[in-house]
């Protein structure tokens, strides 16, 4: 039992789709207990009837880009937990229309509510999050897509704001080292959930990584879970700072795809 004994908040669960769910089941599987957070009440009963299927699970309500919930969250966690052994991020948000058509026509205030929401919150939670999880060995875990680096067609603003979280993660790693906390995160292949429904012509994106991935097939949410699962172990106590592919091997190839 990898996370035997210990708690960690997973941030990010909208429905049984998500990414946040499977690592939720990764880590209970794991022996962990689990604190979770959804955004808005209305997701609320949706978590909560997952949750069912967990061990004593806490639920909580927060918004990322309301730093008074952030506080709220951390401070209900101290009085009912103590103490958090790992933190998953995997949340993200940007306006429908900035994620179809040309980058160039993005608006500031699209660019602005893409970056805080997707990018900056995770400074937030890891900030508000550090007196409970300094000096026990403790683990982040973000979760991120290559289109930081690469131009994936109706990305736009998610790929730069993709692009600062992983930045962050470099940034965070160092400074919270010292306190024993590691930072890392995992560039998750396509994946059909919420949130990828909203990026222009996903379906296409998804068929050609199945096609042409070195693995021929697109990845589980329960793939990514086992390796959030692991980082946030204490096997990977020697990993910080560091961005883990879980994508069938995508990231590796170039062009002349379509493969056979
Ligand atoms: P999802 O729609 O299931 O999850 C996204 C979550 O973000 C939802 O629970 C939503 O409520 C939450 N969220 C949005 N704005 C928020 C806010 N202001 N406060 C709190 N929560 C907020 O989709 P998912 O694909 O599981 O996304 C999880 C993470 O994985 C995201 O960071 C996403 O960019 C990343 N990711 C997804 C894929 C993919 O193909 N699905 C690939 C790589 C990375």
């Amino acid at each position: 039992m990898l996370l035997e004994g210990k708690t960690g908040l997973v941030m990010g669960v909208a429905n049984k789709r998500s990414i946040a769910w499977g690592i939720t089941n990764a880590v209970s599987k794991a022996g962990a207990r689990v604190v979770l957070t959804y955004q808005s009440e209305r997701l609320g009963e949706n978590v909560t009837e997952l949750a069912e299927s967990l061990k004593d699970p806490l639920l909580l309500q927060c918004d990322v880009s309301h730093d008074d919930q952030i506080a709220s969250t951390m401070g209900r966690i101290q009085e009912q937990v103590g103490h958090l052994d790992f933190l998953v991020h995997a949340l993200a948000f940007a306006p429908r229309e900035a994620l179809d058509g040309m980058y160039a026509d993005t608006k500031r205030d699209d660019f602005k509510t893409a970056l805080d929401v997707s990018a900056y919150s995770l400074v937030a939670v890891s900030r508000a999050a550090m007196p409970l999880m300094q000096g026990r060995q403790s683990s982040i875990v973000t979760l991120t897509y290559l289109g930081s680096e690469r131009v994936v067609q109706n990305y736009n603003v998610m790929g730069v704001a993709k692009a600062a979280l992983e930045s962050t993660v470099r940034y965070l790693a160092n400074d919270l080292g010292p306190h024993g906390i590691r930072v890392n995160a995992i560039s998750a292949g396509p994946i059909k959930t919420l949130a990828a429904a909203g990026i222009g012509g996903f379906s296409k994106i998804l068929h050609f990584v199945e096609k042409n991935a070195p693995l021929r097939r697109g990845v589980t949410i329960h793939e990514v879970g086992n390796v959030a699962a692991f980082l946030l172990s204490d096997l990977a106590s020697g990993i910080t700072g560091e961005v883990t592919y879980v994508d069938a091997g995508f990231s590796t190839t170039t062009a002349g795809l379509e493969a056979e």
